[in-house]
């Protein structure tokens, strides 16, 4: 693939933060970037050349997107299948694999990928009724998580089994078709950031430890505090899901650490992710700017790592705390821009390195 040169246009799927820190990324690199999202005045399009607000199914307003951009990506997980292959139909390029975001938008079809891949993921059974569940159930045992098969995220859709009284009517409360998966208990969560070149070069981030709560991730720290096994154990995941579906752009897998030092997959991110906002000022080349220099065919920039790192999410009211953030000259402070604040919701994070 030739290079695209500066001055060319990127096309952003998405208006959401992630829109907004990859945006801000191709600017220093000399692109253009053009936002498509149903949202009026997002987060994203107010730091972008342009904006374009339609439906994700708008096939005229996506013909015409397609022709006013180089390359196309995206910035978040849930866009229709639909969307992409709309896109591709009018011509344009669209980065990464959209095969890689179908698998990533529905959890049984992730676990059953992560189980043929050779990826270890907790046990599991697809759920399409209260018989169903308490099939599983009996199964897989307790404790156990029914979540949503698709749409869930930040821990929404998802319902803790700790018993089979538990599981009484919990089909109908998820009120979708789900997974039920068995309960991991692991000794920490960790996430790896990965990428791989449209020349098929890859690249690792150092491992990251996060902590959520509630379900939504509430810190990041590095170094990870596992061993060397670990980490190759994510690096050799990560590599395979990357090959697999050709993937270009970066991409990011979750898993659980067990006692026993083997890692379960939870997830992977087919894109830029929260875990990985250290690296705008921890690592030689941000997440952000690695994901464009991917997809404009661009070599893939050095992944080191800086210092040792704190990221903490400034989640719903957090963020009203930015006079003090600002004032404390070890904290690199990002705010996303949100009009509105709501509880749970990710309003902007912080960022901490000690040399
Ligand atoms: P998810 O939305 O699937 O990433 O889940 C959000 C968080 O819930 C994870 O990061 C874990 O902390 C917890 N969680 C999800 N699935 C499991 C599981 N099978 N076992 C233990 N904890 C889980």
């Amino acid at each position: 693939m030739i290079a695209l040169a500066p001055g060319g246009t990127i096309g952003i799927l998405g208006g959401g933060q992630l829109g907004r820190m990859l945006s801000i990324a191709a600017a220093q690199l000399g692109f253009d970037v053009a936002i498509f999202t149903d949202e009026p005045d997002s987060p994203a399009s107010r730091v972008s050349a342009r904006t374009m607000v339609a439906n994700y199914l708008d096939h005229a307003a996506l013909a015409d997107f397609a022709r006013r951009v180089d390359v196309v990506t995206t910035e978040f997980e849930n866009v229709p299948a639909e969307t992409a292959q709309a896109l591709i139909d009018a011509g344009a390029r669209v980065a990464p694999n959209p095969h890689a975001l179908a698998v990533a938008q529905d959890r049984f079809d992730e676990k059953s990928y992560f189980a043929s891949a050779g990826i270890a993921a907790p046990p599991f059974r697809a759920v399409a009724s209260q018989g169903e569940l308490d099939a599983a159930l009996a199964e897989i045992g307790a404790p156990a998580i029914l979540k949503t098969r698709r749409l869930g995220y930040d821990g929404r859709g998802q319902i803790r089994i700790d018993s089979a009284d538990d599981a009484r009517g919990a089909y109908a409360k998820l009120g979708a078709p789900g997974i039920l998966e068995g309960f991991c208990a692991f000794e920490c969560e960790v996430s790896i950031i990965a990428a791989r070149g449209a020349d098929g070069a890859v690249a690792f981030y150092d491992l990251n430890e996060n902590e959520h709560k509630g379900g939504i991730l509430s810190r990041t720290t590095l170094p990870a505090r596992v061993s060397a096994d670990v980490e190759a154990q994510a690096q050799d995941a990560a590599r395979r899901v990357l090959e697999a579906f050709d993937y270009v752009g970066v991409l990011t897998i979750e898993f659980f650490v067990m006692a026993d030092g083997s890692l379960i997959a939870n997830e992977m991110a087919p894109r830029v992710h929260n875990s990985g906002h250290w690296t705008v000022e921890g690592a030689l080349t941000s997440q952000f700017e690695q994901h464009i220099r991917a997809i404009a065919g661009w070599p893939l920039g050095p992944t080191t790592r800086a210092a040792s790192i704190e990221m903490v999410n400034l989640i719903g009211a957090d963020a009203g705390a930015w006079p003090a953030l600002a004032a404390d000259p070890d904290a690199r402070v990002h705010l996303y821009g949100k009009r509105n604040t709501r509880a749970g919701r990710k309003m902007g994070h912080v960022t901490k390195l000690k040399y």
